[in-house]
């Protein structure tokens, strides 16, 4: 347990601080003794995970409201809210990345695909307009209604050659096309042209909104100087709007477009894929890796560094002090940590290497904080709960696979399986995602033996991230408020010099932190 190691932690400079958090606080060594510090709670020998940790409560001397969660996921990149997505086939394309950025945090688009596919969902995300629904469809003047039929579109643009960016010809709704008996009819003979559309030449999405409900269409399409389509606003936009209020500011770039990730690898290829990402404005890569110590890390951070200055890299992953030493010395800007904590990880089962999530931040985010560097506690989030405890113990942003899989943003399309509706979720080291081509990571494309790290399954609907996001962030801003932080810095302060207080949960005392003596109950999350 962590009693014995309070007082030592105490010892290690928890006093000022006790006497910072105020109120009541009577100080002395009996107080001292009430639950351990940080650096005593790590320092055992014992790998904790999110739930073996419980935090004590601090003083509350103001609203959660005024909790201010922002956090690096980078040097010099800073999120409102410290949330990315991970960089996986299930959970980060395009439709992700864009809806992780318009809410205030970033996504990660995966690299099992080829360099033109991923630069295209980079090029997607930096062209779209921030506050505009992802994505609108759009066809070709050649499409006929049974192509608007196959993809269930409700509507579609028509533009000169089928994509965004080129010159707008028309819109056709479902009301111009529901009716029609003959399906080959071509959908430019039943779209209202573009010279008698209402279209918005200018302006942001509030204007093109405003336009919308001033006009009472349901779609006005936004155009650029050139004619050229960039983005619909839609009505079900507006309703949503109002039903899902923006937690935050979107996060974007100095030119005002949505901040972008993406994943590569570290062979000698990968340079390229990372060139090709940088020409599409892509804001920081990641190294990826189950275990980025490695000489293939350090020259991959060095090339990146020399040839792109301006792109944030973050290696990883790393769950030890030595390995992120050996990683910021080699210049890398953010670390990721974990290893084998994720859902559909079986790391430390294959391989007997890994690291309990809770001691694996504390540890690498106390030597990389030491260094300036920020770090992402990556994998293992299962509720707010867990956000919150990565953030005390040290992180500055957390990535979720799990939690943002069988979104609505999240890749693939759900079905229906014993009548609950799931989308697939699996582990970029699962043997079907390797069949693809996503087996560098785990080391294993050399190989004749592939060894899976990793499972493939599905993962409930939860509904668009628009939703998930604010709940999480405004739990997350509770939960800070409850162990008395302000904002992320005062919470590594508290972490730092020992008067955030924790405990090591027993079984019973998870069971009893958990729902009991009910005989039915419905959990709703919000
Ligand atoms: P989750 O949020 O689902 O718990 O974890 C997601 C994280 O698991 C990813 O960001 C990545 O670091 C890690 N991951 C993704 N696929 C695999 C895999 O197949 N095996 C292992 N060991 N880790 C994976």
């Amino acid at each position: 347990g962590g009693g014995g190691g309070g007082g030592a932690g105490a010892g290690a400079g928890g006093g000022g601080g006790m006497a910072a958090r105020g109120a009541g606080a009577p100080g002395g060594a009996e107080e001292a003794e009430d639950g351990s510090a940080a650096r005593a709670m790590f320092g055992q020998g014992v790998s904790y995970t999110y739930d073996d940790v419980i935090l004590h409560p601090g003083h509350i001397d103001f609203g959660a409201h005024e909790v201010a969660l922002g956090g690096l996921v980078a040097r010099g990149l800073p999120l409102r809210v410290p949330l990315v997505s991970s960089p996986m086939d299930t959970v980060t394309e395009a439709g992700m990345a864009a809806g992780m950025a318009q809410l205030g945090g970033m996504g990660f688009v995966h690299y099992n695909c080829t360099v033109e596919a991923q630069a295209a969902f980079v090029r997607a995300v930096k062209a779209h307009p921030p506050g505009f629904p992802f994505g609108p469809p759009v066809v070709g003047p050649g499409a006929t209604l049974a192509e608007l039929d196959d993809g269930g579109l409700p509507f579609a643009a028509v533009t000169a050659d089928g994509q965004l960016g080129s010159r707008l010809l028309g819109l056709a709704c479902s009301r111009d096309f529901e009716a029609v008996d003959d399906r080959h009819t071509l959908v430019e003979a039943v779209m209202t042209p573009r010279a008698d559309l209402l279209v918005a030449d200018a302006g942001d999405a509030e204007q093109a909104a405003s336009l919308l409900k001033s006009s009472k269409k349901g779609k006005v399409p936004r155009v650029d100087e050139a004619g050229n389509l960039v983005a619909v606003m839609t009505r079900e936009e507006v309703l949503r709007r109002a039903e899902f209020p923006a937690a935050g500011e979107p996060s974007l770039d100095a030119q005002g477009r949505l901040l972008c990730g993406a994943a590569v690898g570290t062979r000698e290829g990968d340079k390229a894929r990372v060139a090709a990402l940088v020409e599409a404005g892509v804001d920081a890569v990641i190294l990826d890796s189950s275990q980025g110590d490695s000489v293939f890390q350090v020259s991959m951070i060095e090339h990146i560094k020399a040839v792109h200055p301006n792109v944030k890299v973050i290696a990883g992953n790393v769950v030890t002090r030595a390995q992120a030493r050996r990683l910021i010395d080699a210049g890398c800007d953010s670390l990721r940590v974990g290893m084998g904590s994720g859902s559909i990880c079986t790391t430390q089962e294959v391989c007997a290497v890994g690291r309990g999530q809770a001691t694996a931040v504390y540890h690498v985010a106390r030597e990389a904080r030491l260094r300036g560097i920020p770090i992402i506690a990556d994998g293992g989030i299962q509720n707010s709960g867990h956000i919150t405890k990565a953030l005390a113990l040290g992180a500055s942003c957390v990535m979720c696979g799990s939690l943002f899989a069988g979104t609505w943003e999240a890749p693939g399309r759900f079905v229906v399986v014993d009548g609950v509706r799931v989308k697939a979720y699996r582990g970029m080291g699962s043997l079907d995602a390797m069949k693809q081509g996503s087996s560098t990571r785990y080391l294993g494309d050399k190989q004749k033996l592939q060894i899976a790290q990793g499972v493939a399954g599905t993962v409930r609907d939860k509904g668009s991230v628009r939703k998930t996001i604010p709940f999480l962030a405004q739990a997350v801003k509770q939960g800070f408020q409850d162990f008395g932080a302000r904002s992320l810095a005062r919470a590594h302060e508290l972490l730092d010099d020992g008067s955030l207080r924790m405990e090591c949960r027993s079984g019973a005392a998870q069971a009893e932190g958990g729902i009991h003596d009910m005989h039915s109950y419905q959990k709703k999350s919000w």
